[in-house]
């Protein structure tokens, strides 16, 4: 996984925290002060479901990670769930915790109250999306308040300037990145277009899809820079568990690419789940790593509301939490 002299120069360019009238929002902030080390989780659908949760990220919570986020159900019956997946989360370990929002089948007024909600209970970043059209085919976005994510941003903006002001300070905003190309455009230059808008219209940083393979989340770094995007850009990285996984990721994260040495380790194994997992959390250590190596601004652990993998790369890499990870000090020799 070798980079560039580009890439070295790029990595470094865009370790400008975000300001925005001089206040640094609390995730930027974290990004400004080390790399981040994040865990994602989505909402259980059941009372069960809600507690295997919690007792995962009790597990995860020793790892001390900079954030943890919440995914939301787009136009669907999960969306009130995330909301209380995210109050309980904050509520209960105290982690900063971010929600996603998608604003697909949203109108501006729902908008906004889920805004006020989370104002009121201190949430202090939110990752902005669009979200996928239900159904997946053709639709109508001409009938949506909000047709792309980037209009979400311009609001959430509009929403901090009106509201800033005692306990809330504005939310800190996060938008997607896809390091191998967004299915829904297939001219790359303007699709980093449409990722400098989100930013111009107040995004703070940058979360990437997950990827497999490092070179393509470089070669992002390098684009966004020569796109005039200096937001920071966050690493997704999932460790693969088993094969019905691999598909339904291949087809929840539309455009994303196993690459081949990826798929040969894994037709190595007897296909059992227990050997699946080793060489996921081996690929994934091996990511995780030459990350750290190349000054990765951040990494955000796809969960996958489990907790073992991701405790597993962290014992691989042969570090104790994330405050270990983050403050890059070395042994000496
Ligand atoms: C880190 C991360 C977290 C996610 N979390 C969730 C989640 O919690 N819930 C969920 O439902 N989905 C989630 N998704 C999936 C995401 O909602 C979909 O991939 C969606 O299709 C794109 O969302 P976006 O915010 O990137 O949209 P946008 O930035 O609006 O982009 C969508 C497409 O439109 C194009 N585009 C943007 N602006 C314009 C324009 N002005 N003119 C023409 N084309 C334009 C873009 O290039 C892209 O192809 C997540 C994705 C990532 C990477």
């Amino acid at each position: 996984m070798d980079r560039t002299n580009l890439t070295t120069t790029v990595i470094d360019e865009v370790q400008a925290p975000a300001r925005k009238g001089g206040r640094l929002f609390m995730i930027s902030s974290l990004l400004a002060g080390g790399t981040t080390f994040s865990f994602e989780f989505f909402p259980p659908k059941d009372a069960a479901g809600a507690d295997r949760l919690f007792e995962h990220i009790q597990k995860l919570e020793s790892l001390n990670p900079s954030f943890v986020s919440i995914t939301y159900g787009a136009g669907g019956s999960t969306r009130k769930l995330t909301r209380d997946v995210v109050h309980r989360v904050k509520g209960r370990t105290g982690l900063v915790t971010m929600p996603h929002l998608t604003c697909v089948q949203h109108s501006v007024s729902e908008i906004d109250e889920i805004l006020e909600g989370y104002a009121e209970r201190g949430i202090t970043d939110i990752l902005a999306l669009r979200g996928d059209p239900p159904g997946g085919g053709a639709y109508n976005w001409e009938d949506e308040d909000f047709g792309y994510a980037c209009k979400l941003v311009e609001h959430i903006s509009a929403f901090n300037d009106r509201h800033r002001g005692g306990s809330f300070g504005g939310f800190g905003i996060g938008v997607a990145g896809f390091p191998e190309g967004h299915p829904g455009t297939a001219n790359r230059l303007d699709e980093m277009n449409h990722l400098k808008a989100k930013v111009d219209a107040g995004a703070d940083f940058i979360v990437t899809q997950m990827f497999f393979e490092n070179r393509d989340y470089y070669d992002f770094c390098d684009r966004c820079i020569l796109a005039g995007i200096k937001a920071p850009v966050v690493a997704g990285i999932m460790p693969v568990q088993s094969i019905s996984g691999m598909k339904r990721m291949a087809d929840l994260a539309l455009g994303m690419r196993f690459p081949a040495s990826l798929l040969r380790a894994v037709r190595r194994t007897d296909g059992s789940d227990d050997a699946l997992r080793r060489v996921g959390v081996h690929w994934a250590t091996e990511q995780c790593r030459d990350l750290l190596d190349h000054g990765a601004r951040g990494i955000h652990f796809y969960t996958l509301n489990k907790s073992g993998a991701t405790i597993e790369i962290y014992r691989s890499l042969g570090v104790r939490d994330s405050a270990q990870l983050a403050s890059g000090e070395m042994l000496p020799f």
